[in-house]
Protein backbone atom coordinates (compact mmCIF):
# COMPACT_ATOMS: atom_id res chain seq x y z
CA UNK A 1 0.00 0.00 0.00
CA UNK A 2 1.14 3.08 -0.83
CA UNK A 3 1.48 5.72 2.09
CA UNK A 4 -1.14 8.08 2.73
CA UNK A 5 1.39 11.10 1.00
CA UNK A 6 2.74 9.75 -2.06
CA UNK A 7 5.71 11.50 -3.90
CA UNK A 8 6.12 10.51 -7.36
CA UNK A 9 8.66 11.87 -9.73
CA UNK A 10 9.37 12.05 -13.44
CA UNK A 11 12.86 11.04 -14.07
CA UNK A 12 13.69 11.91 -17.98
CA UNK A 13 17.62 11.85 -19.48
CA UNK A 14 18.19 14.87 -21.45
CA UNK A 15 19.33 13.23 -24.52
CA UNK A 16 16.93 14.50 -26.60
CA UNK A 17 13.10 16.35 -26.73
CA UNK A 18 10.65 15.01 -24.41
CA UNK A 19 9.00 11.99 -26.58
CA UNK A 20 5.96 11.33 -26.32
CA UNK A 21 6.48 7.80 -24.17
CA UNK A 22 8.06 10.52 -21.41
CA UNK A 23 5.34 12.80 -21.46
CA UNK A 24 2.67 9.84 -20.57
CA UNK A 25 4.54 8.71 -17.66
CA UNK A 26 4.93 11.93 -16.74
CA UNK A 27 1.05 12.83 -17.34
CA UNK A 28 0.62 9.01 -14.91
CA UNK A 29 2.96 10.45 -12.29
CA UNK A 30 1.53 13.87 -12.19
CA UNK A 31 -2.09 12.20 -12.27
CA UNK A 32 -1.35 9.75 -9.41
CA UNK A 33 0.59 12.79 -7.17
CA UNK A 34 -2.98 15.22 -7.97
CA UNK A 35 -5.41 12.51 -7.48
CA UNK A 36 -3.97 11.39 -4.24
CA UNK A 37 -2.62 15.06 -2.83
CA UNK A 38 0.75 13.87 -3.30
CA UNK A 39 4.05 15.91 -4.78
CA UNK A 40 4.79 15.04 -8.29
CA UNK A 41 8.33 15.96 -8.48
CA UNK A 42 11.29 16.58 -12.11
CA UNK A 43 14.74 15.31 -11.49
CA UNK A 44 17.15 15.72 -14.74
CA UNK A 45 19.29 12.52 -15.57
CA UNK A 46 21.92 14.48 -16.25
CA UNK A 47 24.63 11.91 -15.53
CA UNK A 48 25.58 10.77 -18.85
CA UNK A 49 27.62 13.90 -19.20
CA UNK A 50 28.74 13.27 -22.99
CA UNK A 51 24.54 12.44 -24.23
CA UNK A 52 23.20 15.23 -22.19
CA UNK A 53 22.15 18.47 -23.55
CA UNK A 54 21.45 21.48 -21.45
CA UNK A 55 18.73 22.33 -24.70
CA UNK A 56 17.08 18.72 -24.68
CA UNK A 57 16.60 20.13 -20.50
CA UNK A 58 15.10 22.63 -21.76
CA UNK A 59 13.18 21.15 -24.72
CA UNK A 60 11.44 18.94 -22.05
CA UNK A 61 10.97 21.78 -19.49
CA UNK A 62 8.84 23.75 -22.32
CA UNK A 63 6.62 20.36 -22.95
CA UNK A 64 5.78 19.47 -19.39
CA UNK A 65 4.79 23.51 -18.44
CA UNK A 66 3.49 23.74 -22.62
CA UNK A 67 0.99 20.32 -21.29
CA UNK A 68 0.72 21.89 -17.80
CA UNK A 69 2.15 19.26 -15.72
CA UNK A 70 3.76 21.55 -13.03
CA UNK A 71 5.95 19.93 -10.51
CA UNK A 72 5.82 20.74 -6.46
CA UNK A 73 9.95 21.19 -5.62
CA UNK A 74 12.66 22.69 -7.72
CA UNK A 75 14.37 20.33 -10.15
CA UNK A 76 16.87 17.99 -9.29
CA UNK A 77 19.87 17.48 -11.23
CA UNK A 78 21.20 13.96 -10.56
CA UNK A 79 24.42 15.11 -11.31
CA UNK A 80 24.65 17.30 -8.41
CA UNK A 81 24.09 14.62 -6.15
CA UNK A 82 27.68 12.75 -6.94
CA UNK A 83 28.99 12.93 -3.17
CA UNK A 84 25.83 10.86 -2.13
CA UNK A 85 25.95 8.51 -4.87
CA UNK A 86 29.34 7.80 -3.98
CA UNK A 87 28.93 8.28 0.16
CA UNK A 88 25.91 5.34 -0.72
CA UNK A 89 28.68 3.09 -2.53
CA UNK A 90 30.68 3.71 0.90
CA UNK A 91 27.90 2.75 3.02
CA UNK A 92 27.40 -0.83 0.90
CA UNK A 93 31.10 -1.18 1.20
CA UNK A 94 31.35 -0.90 5.04
CA UNK A 95 27.72 -2.66 5.66
CA UNK A 96 29.51 -5.64 3.15
CA UNK A 97 26.82 -5.44 0.65
CA UNK A 98 28.92 -4.57 -1.87
CA UNK A 99 33.02 -4.92 -2.48
CA UNK A 100 35.88 -3.70 -4.55
CA UNK A 101 36.19 -5.35 -7.77
CA UNK A 102 40.19 -4.95 -9.09
CA UNK A 103 39.45 -6.88 -12.23
CA UNK A 104 40.14 -4.21 -15.43
CA UNK A 105 38.18 -4.00 -18.62
CA UNK A 106 40.44 -5.80 -20.77
CA UNK A 107 40.41 -8.98 -17.94
CA UNK A 108 36.09 -8.81 -18.39
CA UNK A 109 36.41 -8.91 -21.61
CA UNK A 110 38.57 -11.13 -22.45
CA UNK A 111 36.81 -13.62 -19.81
CA UNK A 112 33.81 -12.55 -21.44
CA UNK A 113 35.05 -14.15 -25.17
CA UNK A 114 36.35 -16.83 -23.84
CA UNK A 115 32.86 -17.91 -22.16
CA UNK A 116 30.91 -17.04 -25.18
CA UNK A 117 33.48 -19.17 -27.28
CA UNK A 118 32.91 -21.55 -25.35
CA UNK A 119 29.04 -21.57 -25.59
CA UNK A 120 28.76 -20.46 -22.13
CA UNK A 121 26.92 -17.40 -20.86
CA UNK A 122 28.95 -14.64 -18.82
CA UNK A 123 28.60 -13.78 -15.24
CA UNK A 124 31.03 -12.30 -12.85
CA UNK A 125 32.77 -15.04 -10.96
CA UNK A 126 33.21 -13.00 -7.54
CA UNK A 127 37.06 -13.63 -7.53
CA UNK A 128 37.32 -10.23 -6.03
CA UNK A 129 34.91 -11.24 -3.55
CA UNK A 130 37.34 -13.89 -2.28
CA UNK A 131 40.15 -11.72 -1.57
CA UNK A 132 41.20 -11.69 1.89
CA UNK A 133 40.99 -8.26 3.85
CA UNK A 134 44.82 -7.78 3.84
CA UNK A 135 45.07 -8.13 0.27
CA UNK A 136 42.60 -5.65 -0.57
CA UNK A 137 44.29 -2.97 1.06
CA UNK A 138 47.67 -4.03 -0.41
CA UNK A 139 45.93 -2.85 -3.52
CA UNK A 140 44.22 -0.21 -2.56
CA UNK A 141 47.34 1.49 -0.79
CA UNK A 142 49.22 0.60 -3.98
CA UNK A 143 46.80 2.81 -5.91
CA UNK A 144 45.06 0.32 -8.20
CA UNK A 145 42.00 1.27 -9.24
CA UNK A 146 38.55 -0.49 -8.78
CA UNK A 147 34.94 -0.56 -8.94
CA UNK A 148 32.54 -1.20 -6.70
CA UNK A 149 30.23 -4.38 -7.02
CA UNK A 150 27.45 -5.34 -5.30
CA UNK A 151 27.03 -9.00 -3.72
CA UNK A 152 23.64 -10.13 -4.97
CA UNK A 153 21.99 -12.22 -2.49
CA UNK A 154 20.83 -15.40 -2.70
CA UNK A 155 17.12 -15.86 -3.42
CA UNK A 156 14.82 -14.18 -5.46
CA UNK A 157 13.61 -10.68 -5.82
CA UNK A 158 10.03 -9.74 -6.18
CA UNK A 159 7.37 -7.28 -5.88
CA UNK A 160 3.73 -6.27 -6.66
CA UNK A 161 3.78 -4.22 -9.66
CA UNK A 162 1.05 -1.77 -9.59
CA UNK A 163 0.37 -2.77 -13.34
CA UNK A 164 1.70 -5.85 -13.75
CA UNK A 165 0.67 -8.12 -10.51
CA UNK A 166 3.67 -9.67 -8.46
CA UNK A 167 6.46 -10.18 -11.12
CA UNK A 168 9.65 -12.40 -9.89
CA UNK A 169 13.45 -12.32 -10.96
CA UNK A 170 15.61 -15.16 -9.74
CA UNK A 171 18.64 -13.54 -8.38
CA UNK A 172 20.80 -16.36 -9.82
CA UNK A 173 20.21 -14.98 -13.29
CA UNK A 174 21.68 -11.70 -12.27
CA UNK A 175 25.63 -11.02 -12.00
CA UNK A 176 26.93 -8.65 -9.50
CA UNK A 177 26.77 -5.90 -10.59
CA UNK A 178 29.06 -2.86 -10.74
CA UNK A 179 27.48 0.53 -8.87
CA UNK A 180 30.81 2.84 -8.87
CA UNK A 181 33.12 3.19 -11.42
CA UNK A 182 36.91 3.35 -11.37
CA UNK A 183 36.52 6.93 -11.59
CA UNK A 184 34.34 6.88 -8.71
CA UNK A 185 31.41 7.76 -10.92
CA UNK A 186 28.11 6.08 -10.09
CA UNK A 187 26.24 3.80 -12.64
CA UNK A 188 22.90 4.61 -13.16
CA UNK A 189 21.21 1.86 -11.32
CA UNK A 190 23.09 3.49 -7.99
CA UNK A 191 22.24 7.31 -9.19
CA UNK A 192 18.69 6.34 -9.57
CA UNK A 193 18.51 4.57 -5.81
CA UNK A 194 20.17 6.97 -3.95
CA UNK A 195 18.06 9.75 -5.50
CA UNK A 196 14.66 8.13 -4.88
CA UNK A 197 15.70 7.52 -1.07
CA UNK A 198 16.87 11.12 -0.84
CA UNK A 199 13.65 12.69 -2.65
CA UNK A 200 11.63 10.04 -0.31
CA UNK A 201 9.85 8.93 -3.75
CA UNK A 202 7.48 6.76 -2.45
CA UNK A 203 5.89 5.37 -6.11
CA UNK A 204 8.42 5.29 -9.03
CA UNK A 205 6.17 4.70 -12.11
CA UNK A 206 8.03 4.61 -15.42
CA UNK A 207 7.96 2.93 -18.48
CA UNK A 208 8.31 -1.00 -19.09
CA UNK A 209 11.57 -1.42 -20.54
CA UNK A 210 12.43 -0.70 -16.52
CA UNK A 211 11.23 -3.79 -15.46
CA UNK A 212 14.70 -5.49 -15.53
CA UNK A 213 16.28 -2.23 -13.14
CA UNK A 214 14.21 -3.04 -11.01
CA UNK A 215 15.16 -6.65 -9.06
CA UNK A 216 18.85 -4.95 -8.65
CA UNK A 217 17.59 -1.67 -7.24
CA UNK A 218 15.56 -3.49 -4.87
CA UNK A 219 18.15 -4.98 -3.66
CA UNK A 220 19.87 -1.71 -3.60
CA UNK A 221 17.29 -0.24 -1.13
CA UNK A 222 17.36 -3.02 0.96
CA UNK A 223 21.38 -2.73 1.31
CA UNK A 224 21.07 0.86 1.86
CA UNK A 225 18.43 0.53 4.87
CA UNK A 226 15.70 2.44 2.98
CA UNK A 227 12.09 1.22 2.57
CA UNK A 228 10.39 -0.18 -0.39
CA UNK A 229 8.56 2.24 -2.46
CA UNK A 230 5.80 0.72 -4.65
CA UNK A 231 6.62 0.05 -8.68
CA UNK A 232 4.66 0.59 -11.71
CA UNK A 233 6.00 0.10 -14.76
CA UNK A 234 3.60 1.47 -17.93
CA UNK A 235 3.17 -0.05 -20.84
CA UNK A 236 4.96 1.00 -24.25
CA UNK A 237 4.00 3.05 -27.02
CA UNK A 238 3.27 1.16 -30.37
CA UNK A 239 2.78 2.63 -33.85
CA UNK A 240 -0.48 1.61 -35.89
CA UNK A 241 1.67 -1.48 -37.27
CA UNK A 242 2.15 -2.61 -33.43
CA UNK A 243 5.79 -1.69 -33.87
CA UNK A 244 7.32 0.47 -31.40
CA UNK A 245 6.71 3.82 -31.52
CA UNK A 246 9.77 5.92 -33.69
CA UNK A 247 9.98 8.58 -35.92
CA UNK A 248 9.14 6.40 -38.78
CA UNK A 249 5.57 6.67 -37.27
CA UNK A 250 5.91 10.25 -37.76
CA UNK A 251 6.07 12.97 -35.17
CA UNK A 252 7.17 11.59 -31.50
CA UNK A 253 8.70 14.78 -29.80
CA UNK A 254 5.59 16.76 -28.22
CA UNK A 255 6.00 19.99 -28.88
CA UNK A 256 5.91 18.82 -32.62
CA UNK A 257 2.39 18.61 -32.18
CA UNK A 258 2.17 22.00 -30.09
CA UNK A 259 3.22 23.51 -33.81
CA UNK A 260 0.60 21.59 -35.35
CA UNK A 261 -1.84 23.17 -33.67
CA UNK A 262 -2.65 20.29 -30.89
CA UNK A 263 -4.29 21.69 -27.73
CA UNK A 264 -2.38 20.85 -24.27
CA UNK A 265 -5.79 19.62 -22.83
CA UNK A 266 -6.19 17.36 -26.26
CA UNK A 267 -2.79 16.02 -26.05
CA UNK A 268 -2.74 15.30 -22.25
CA UNK A 269 -6.28 13.63 -22.95
CA UNK A 270 -4.70 11.20 -25.78
CA UNK A 271 -1.93 10.83 -23.52
CA UNK A 272 -3.91 9.69 -20.67
CA UNK A 273 -5.57 6.88 -22.97
CA UNK A 274 -2.44 5.35 -23.81
CA UNK A 275 -2.14 2.71 -21.31
CA UNK A 276 -5.24 4.08 -19.03
CA UNK A 277 -8.89 3.06 -19.34
CA UNK A 278 -11.30 5.42 -17.12
CA UNK A 279 -13.94 3.00 -17.77
CA UNK A 280 -17.43 3.24 -18.61
CA UNK A 281 -16.78 4.07 -22.27
CA UNK A 282 -15.37 7.76 -21.07
CA UNK A 283 -12.31 9.06 -23.58
CA UNK A 284 -13.45 12.92 -23.64
CA UNK A 285 -12.25 14.42 -20.32
CA UNK A 286 -10.63 17.77 -18.66
CA UNK A 287 -7.95 18.22 -16.71
CA UNK A 288 -9.99 18.17 -13.15
CA UNK A 289 -11.60 15.29 -14.87
CA UNK A 290 -8.81 13.10 -15.46
CA UNK A 291 -7.77 13.96 -11.89
CA UNK A 292 -11.39 12.87 -10.73
CA UNK A 293 -11.02 9.93 -12.57
CA UNK A 294 -7.54 8.43 -12.29
CA UNK A 295 -6.85 4.96 -11.14
CA UNK A 296 -4.15 2.88 -11.11
CA UNK A 297 -6.36 -0.18 -11.47
CA UNK A 298 -7.50 0.99 -14.54
CA UNK A 299 -3.69 0.84 -15.67
CA UNK A 300 -2.92 -1.47 -18.14
CA UNK A 301 -0.31 -3.95 -19.47
CA UNK A 302 -0.72 -4.66 -23.00
CA UNK A 303 0.86 -1.78 -25.68
CA UNK A 304 -1.45 1.18 -26.07
CA UNK A 305 -1.64 2.18 -29.60
CA UNK A 306 -0.68 5.75 -30.54
CA UNK A 307 -3.53 6.90 -33.41
CA UNK A 308 -2.63 9.87 -35.05
CA UNK A 309 -6.34 10.07 -36.04
CA UNK A 310 -7.65 9.83 -32.87
CA UNK A 311 -5.48 12.69 -31.46
CA UNK A 312 -7.11 14.61 -34.36
CA UNK A 313 -10.29 13.91 -33.47
CA UNK A 314 -9.60 14.69 -29.83
CA UNK A 315 -8.63 17.58 -30.60
CA UNK A 316 -11.65 18.60 -32.20
CA UNK A 317 -13.49 17.67 -29.31
CA UNK A 318 -11.46 19.58 -26.94
CA UNK A 319 -11.72 22.91 -29.48
CA UNK A 320 -15.53 22.53 -28.83
CA UNK A 321 -14.67 22.19 -24.78
CA UNK A 322 -12.55 25.26 -24.43
CA UNK A 323 -13.63 29.08 -23.74
CA UNK A 324 -13.52 31.69 -26.71
CA UNK A 325 -10.71 33.53 -24.16
CA UNK A 326 -8.25 30.21 -24.02
CA UNK A 327 -8.86 29.62 -28.14
CA UNK A 328 -7.69 32.84 -28.62
CA UNK A 329 -4.95 32.73 -26.20
CA UNK A 330 -3.43 29.41 -27.92
CA UNK A 331 -4.43 30.76 -31.74
CA UNK A 332 -2.82 34.07 -31.19
CA UNK A 333 0.72 33.10 -32.00
CA UNK A 334 -0.07 31.15 -35.20
CA UNK A 335 -2.53 33.86 -36.13
CA UNK A 336 0.27 36.27 -35.99
CA UNK A 337 2.51 34.14 -37.62
CA UNK A 338 0.11 33.38 -40.39
CA UNK A 339 0.34 37.37 -41.34
CA UNK A 340 -2.74 38.61 -39.81
CA UNK A 341 -1.66 40.93 -37.77
CA UNK A 342 -0.14 41.92 -34.61
CA UNK A 343 -1.08 40.35 -31.45
CA UNK A 344 -2.37 44.25 -30.82
CA UNK A 345 -4.22 44.61 -33.76
CA UNK A 346 -5.89 41.07 -33.32
CA UNK A 347 -6.68 41.64 -29.75
CA UNK A 348 -7.96 45.43 -30.55
CA UNK A 349 -10.30 43.04 -32.50
CA UNK A 350 -11.65 40.61 -29.63
CA UNK A 351 -14.71 40.33 -30.47
CA UNK A 352 -14.51 39.91 -33.66
CA UNK A 353 -12.04 37.43 -33.01
CA UNK A 354 -13.83 35.77 -30.77
CA UNK A 355 -17.08 35.23 -32.96
CA UNK A 356 -14.58 34.18 -35.85
CA UNK A 357 -12.80 31.10 -34.05
CA UNK A 358 -16.01 30.25 -32.42
CA UNK A 359 -17.47 29.95 -35.67
CA UNK A 360 -14.41 28.36 -37.19
CA UNK A 361 -13.77 25.98 -34.30
CA UNK A 362 -16.37 23.73 -35.18
CA UNK A 363 -15.14 23.15 -38.80
CA UNK A 364 -11.71 22.13 -37.90
CA UNK A 365 -9.69 19.09 -35.66
CA UNK A 366 -6.48 21.10 -35.02
CA UNK A 367 -5.65 25.99 -34.71
CA UNK A 368 -3.60 24.96 -37.52
CA UNK A 369 -6.88 24.30 -39.83
CA UNK A 370 -8.69 27.23 -37.75
CA UNK A 371 -5.93 29.46 -38.72
CA UNK A 372 -6.34 28.66 -42.29
CA UNK A 373 -10.20 28.44 -42.35
CA UNK A 374 -9.49 32.30 -41.03
CA UNK A 375 -7.60 33.57 -44.09
CA UNK A 376 -10.49 35.32 -45.80
CA UNK A 377 -11.77 37.04 -42.83
CA UNK A 378 -8.68 38.60 -41.88
CA UNK A 379 -6.88 39.17 -45.08
CA UNK A 380 -7.93 42.37 -47.44
CA UNK A 381 -7.63 40.11 -50.48
CA UNK A 382 -8.57 36.81 -50.99
CA UNK A 383 -7.42 34.62 -53.52
CA UNK A 384 -10.40 32.67 -55.97
CA UNK A 385 -9.51 29.15 -55.72
CA UNK A 386 -9.57 27.65 -58.94
CA UNK A 387 -10.80 24.33 -58.87
CA UNK A 388 -13.61 26.40 -56.76
CA UNK A 389 -13.84 28.76 -59.77
CA UNK A 390 -14.25 26.16 -61.97
CA UNK A 391 -17.00 24.33 -60.36
CA UNK A 392 -18.99 26.64 -59.18
CA UNK A 393 -19.25 29.30 -61.56
CA UNK A 394 -19.66 26.79 -64.38
CA UNK A 395 -22.71 28.38 -65.39
CA UNK A 396 -21.35 32.25 -65.81
CA UNK A 397 -24.36 33.57 -66.97
CA UNK A 398 -26.50 32.25 -64.06
CA UNK A 399 -23.37 33.25 -61.50
CA UNK A 400 -23.50 36.65 -62.73
CA UNK A 401 -27.21 36.71 -62.03
CA UNK A 402 -26.50 35.65 -58.25
CA UNK A 403 -23.75 37.84 -57.52
CA UNK A 404 -25.70 40.83 -59.10
CA UNK A 405 -28.83 39.78 -57.85
CA UNK A 406 -27.20 39.29 -54.19
CA UNK A 407 -25.85 42.73 -54.39
CA UNK A 408 -29.24 44.40 -55.27
CA UNK A 409 -30.91 42.23 -52.40
CA UNK A 410 -28.38 42.81 -49.83
CA UNK A 411 -27.98 46.80 -50.34
CA UNK A 412 -31.21 48.31 -48.98
CA UNK A 413 -30.92 46.06 -45.80
CA UNK A 414 -31.24 48.16 -42.90
CA UNK A 415 -29.87 45.74 -40.59
CA UNK A 416 -26.68 43.42 -41.01
CA UNK A 417 -27.62 40.12 -39.56
CA UNK A 418 -28.30 36.64 -39.53
CA UNK A 419 -32.20 37.32 -39.90
CA UNK A 420 -32.23 40.06 -42.38
CA UNK A 421 -29.35 38.65 -44.83
CA UNK A 422 -31.02 35.15 -45.13
CA UNK A 423 -34.26 36.62 -45.65
CA UNK A 424 -32.75 38.69 -48.56
CA UNK A 425 -31.31 35.84 -50.41
CA UNK A 426 -34.42 33.67 -49.71
CA UNK A 427 -35.81 36.27 -51.97
CA UNK A 428 -33.16 36.00 -54.19
CA UNK A 429 -33.99 32.48 -54.44
CA UNK A 430 -37.73 32.93 -55.56
CA UNK A 431 -36.52 35.31 -58.24
CA UNK A 432 -34.26 33.15 -59.57
CA UNK A 433 -36.17 30.08 -59.03
CA UNK A 434 -33.51 28.36 -56.52
CA UNK A 435 -35.83 27.27 -53.51
CA UNK A 436 -35.73 24.16 -53.91
CA UNK A 437 -31.77 24.16 -54.61
CA UNK A 438 -30.12 26.56 -52.14
CA UNK A 439 -26.73 25.20 -52.86
CA UNK A 440 -26.82 26.37 -56.33
CA UNK A 441 -27.13 30.00 -55.18
CA UNK A 442 -24.60 29.65 -51.73
CA UNK A 443 -21.75 27.93 -53.92
CA UNK A 444 -21.02 30.29 -56.48
CA UNK A 445 -21.67 33.61 -53.47
CA UNK A 446 -19.41 31.14 -51.16
CA UNK A 447 -16.49 31.18 -53.53
CA UNK A 448 -17.07 35.03 -54.40
CA UNK A 449 -17.22 35.64 -50.52
CA UNK A 450 -14.24 33.81 -49.36
CA UNK A 451 -12.36 32.29 -52.26
CA UNK A 452 -13.07 29.09 -51.80
CA UNK A 453 -15.96 26.45 -51.88
CA UNK A 454 -16.41 25.55 -48.02
CA UNK A 455 -17.09 27.61 -45.37
CA UNK A 456 -19.28 27.98 -42.82
CA UNK A 457 -22.95 28.97 -43.20
CA UNK A 458 -23.29 32.00 -46.00
CA UNK A 459 -25.09 33.96 -43.51
CA UNK A 460 -22.57 33.81 -40.65
CA UNK A 461 -19.93 34.66 -43.65
CA UNK A 462 -21.94 37.88 -44.53
CA UNK A 463 -22.14 38.76 -40.81
CA UNK A 464 -18.75 37.96 -39.92
CA UNK A 465 -17.70 39.57 -43.17
CA UNK A 466 -19.59 42.78 -42.20
CA UNK A 467 -21.64 44.86 -45.39
CA UNK A 468 -18.76 46.78 -46.56
CA UNK A 469 -16.10 43.90 -47.18
CA UNK A 470 -18.96 41.28 -48.41
CA UNK A 471 -20.12 44.18 -50.98
CA UNK A 472 -16.34 44.64 -52.03
CA UNK A 473 -16.24 41.03 -52.35
CA UNK A 474 -19.56 40.41 -54.85
CA UNK A 475 -18.13 43.74 -56.80
CA UNK A 476 -14.74 42.33 -57.11
CA UNK A 477 -16.08 38.53 -57.92
CA UNK A 478 -18.66 40.25 -60.61
CA UNK A 479 -15.86 42.17 -62.27
CA UNK A 480 -13.70 39.01 -62.37
CA UNK A 481 -16.50 36.85 -63.84
CA UNK A 482 -16.52 39.87 -66.90
CA UNK A 483 -12.44 39.61 -67.37
CA UNK A 484 -12.16 36.09 -67.54
CA UNK A 485 -12.53 34.03 -70.32
CA UNK A 486 -15.02 31.28 -70.25
CA UNK A 487 -13.57 27.98 -68.52
CA UNK A 488 -14.06 25.15 -71.35
CA UNK A 489 -15.65 21.82 -69.65
N1 LIG B 1 16.06 8.31 -16.79
C1 LIG B 1 15.29 7.15 -17.06
C2 LIG B 1 14.72 7.24 -18.45
O1 LIG B 1 14.69 8.32 -19.03
C3 LIG B 1 14.14 6.97 -16.10
C4 LIG B 1 14.53 6.29 -14.86
C5 LIG B 1 13.39 6.01 -13.92
O2 LIG B 1 12.27 6.52 -14.12
O3 LIG B 1 13.63 5.28 -12.95
O4 LIG B 1 14.27 6.26 -18.98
Amino acid sequence: MAPSVPRLRFAPSPTGYLHVGGARTALFNWLYARKFGGQFLLRVEDTDKARSTEESTRAIFEGLQWLGLEWDEPVVHQGANLERHRADAQRMLANGTAYRCFCTQEELAQRRAAAEAAGAAFKYDRRCDRLDRVEVERRVAAGMPFTVRFRVPEGSTSWDDLVHGTIAFLNKDIEDFIVLRTDGTPIYNLAVVSDDIAMAITVVMRGDDHISNTPKQIQLYRALGAELPVFAHLPMIHGMDGKKLSKRHGATAVGDYQHLGILPSAMMNFLALLGWAPGNDIEVMSREQMIELFDPSGLQKRAAIFDLKKLEWMNGQHLALISPDELLQRALPALVAAGYGSAEEIMARREWVFSLLELLKVRSRTIDEIVWQAAPYFNEQIELDAEAVRKQWKDRALTEAILRGALEVLSPLTEWNLTSTEAALNQLAARLDLVEKPGKLYQPLRVALTGRAVSPGIFEVLVVLGRKRAQQRLEAALLRLRQDEPTPD
